[in-house]
């Protein structure tokens, strides 16, 4: 309103001294930072929050996570997670990065708690966690979408930021010697306004919104990629576009992504069938094409995921028995999808409920069933109970598919979160190609690349809102 009445009166226009671009984990936690940051040191701290989603609407990612956090029971993050970085990454990774997250995250979770955020504890008893958190895992109670509403009810006793909803942040400005000054936005009528400030967050997610952008970085059959919530269809990848005409040296693999399998039945969003571990995963000629036991739950569903999209016509089915439903249901292994599964005491009557050859899925159970060795099946080691002589044989877990009724579920993968992004330094100040921090310019969550080849899980969440903090206590301190 202040610029518009400026523009009228010719008045000089607002000048912010943050314009934070999204709100999601990372935009959020860098308004809040920020402002009590600058009360602390006396200073004005004026913010504008920018946001493309309308007020109220669960826009981005972090609205619709459930955020399984690798925490132990302690608060303190797994501390073997930059060695599996390490080694997916083929390292790759940012060692640095990712031994300042494993420090700061107790922070974070301290700061959230603070904030009145509520954490569940959980103590897993049946699924093997690769985590180095004794079996332990946290969840916000409400999910990702209650940490926001926490952010913003403290964002919002300030009265030195506006939010304005429906703005979608187009173009950095710049002064002539390259130094960020603010964002051009476009508003719901369709024209562009500048939005002026001292320093400016990116903060607006990857690019699962853009189907030309995933087609040119991720490549063919994106088109066949469903997003995994409504909220992601706002992350068109202008933040990373805005950086990259700015300069700014990329990291994190450009083509990475990470898909999950969901029930194709599921009315609800992020139904995801997490238990592939535990039975096999066929393909719509009922052939096994995935080791299932090749690693733990969280160490596997990503590339099961990935395989099923890009090689496998997105089809998979998993199938299971009684044995195994009988231990985990309920419980969050089978059950984040709305719907039942399928269910018959024949394996021919499952595969006709699941909509594939009865004949070939019962010969790909039955050679599956003998070929399994006779070590004792152990949910919670690697327990080397496998098959011989298949192709793909399943290297631990394979226990008989033989007590009815047995289940089954159909499957495809949808997407959740690209990888490519901006680099940054440890205060999340966006770096040029040659290695300058970019004056004024900040980037945290996952529009700041880090992932290469596998994305270790249950991190994101800590690593938006940890760098989304630390941007905001900078950029106050810098100002
Ligand atoms: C269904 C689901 C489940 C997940 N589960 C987990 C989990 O269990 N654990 C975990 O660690 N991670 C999980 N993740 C990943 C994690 O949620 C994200 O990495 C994290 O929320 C990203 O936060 P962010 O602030 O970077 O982005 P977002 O939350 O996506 O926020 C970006 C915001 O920017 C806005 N925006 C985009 N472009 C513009 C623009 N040009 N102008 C203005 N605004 C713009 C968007 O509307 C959005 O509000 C999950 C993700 C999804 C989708």
């Amino acid at each position: 309103m202040a610029s518009l009445i400026s523009s009228l009166t010719g008045a000089a226009p607002t000048v912010y001294d943050l314009v934070v671009v999204g709100s999601g984990f990372a935009g959020s936690m860098t308004t809040l930072n920020f402002l009590q940051e600058c009360k602390k040191l006396g200073k004005t701290g004026r913010v504008a929050l920018i946001e493309a989603g309308k007020d109220g609407e669960r826009c981005g990612a972090s609205r619709w996570t459930m955020a399984y956090l690798r925490l132990d029971k302690d608060n303190k993050f797994d501390d073997a997670w930059k060695d599996e970085m390490k080694l997916v990454s083929e390292g790759l990774a940012d060692q640095d990065y990712c031994k300042k997250m494993e420090q700061e995250v107790p922070t974070t979770v301290q700061y959230l708690i603070d904030h009145g955020v509520q954490f569940n504890h959980h103590d897993e008893k049946n699924v093997l966690l690769e985590f180095n958190t004794n079996q332990h895992f946290v969840f916000p109670e409400g999910g990702g979408h209650a940490i926001i509403n926490k952010l913003f009810e403290n964002i919002t006793k300030f009265d030195n930021v506006d939010v304005m909803w429906e703005t979608m942040a187009e173009k950095l400005l710049t002064t002539e010697d390259g130094e960020v000054c603010g964002v051009q936005v476009r508003k719901s009528d369709g024209k562009l306004k500048k939005v002026h400030g001292k320093k400016v967050m990116l903060s607006c997610g990857g690019f699962e919104g853009n189907r030309e952008m995933l087609g040119r970085y991720v490549g063919p059959r994106t088109e066949h990629l469903e997003l995994i919530a409504p909220g992601l269809k706002y992350n068109t990848g202008r933040g990373l576009q805005m950086a990259l005409e700015m300069g700014a040296a990329t990291a994190g693999s450009m083509s990475g992504m990470h898909c999950e399998l969901v029930d194709t039945r599921a009315t609800k969003p992020d139904a995801v069938i997490w238990g592939h571990n535990y039975g096999i995963v066929v393909n719509e000629h009922c052939k096994r094409f995935y080791d299932e036991g090749k690693r733990h739950l969280f160490a596997t569903f990503e590339m099961i995921a990935l395989e099923t999209w890009r090689d496998q016509n997105q089809k998979s089915y998993f199938v299971t028995d009684s044995v195994i439903m009988d231990h985990f249901r309920p419980g969050w292994v089978y059950d984040t999808t709305d719907q039942e599964p399928e269910q018959s005491d024949t394996i021919e009557g499952l595969a006709s409920k699941l909509g594939i050859d009865p004949d070939e899925l019962k010969k790909t159970v039955d050679d599956y069933n003998s070929a399994i060795n006779d070590k004792p099946f152990d949910l919670m080691k690697l327990d080397g109970k496998a098959t011989k002589g298949l192709s793909p044989n399943k290297t631990n877990w394979a226990n008989p598919i033989s007590k009815p009724p047995y289940y089954g579920y159909p499957m495809k993968a949808q997407l959740t979160f690209t990888y490519g992004g901006i680099k940054c330094d440890l205060n999340s100040r966006v770096l040029a190609t040659n290695g300058a921090p970019i004056p004024n310019l900040y980037c945290a969550g996952e529009l700041s690349g880090l992932f290469y080849n596998e994305y270790p899980p249950a991190t994101s969440v800590l690593r938006s809102l940890t760098f989304g903090r630390i941007a905001g206590k900078d950029a106050a301190q810098a100002l």
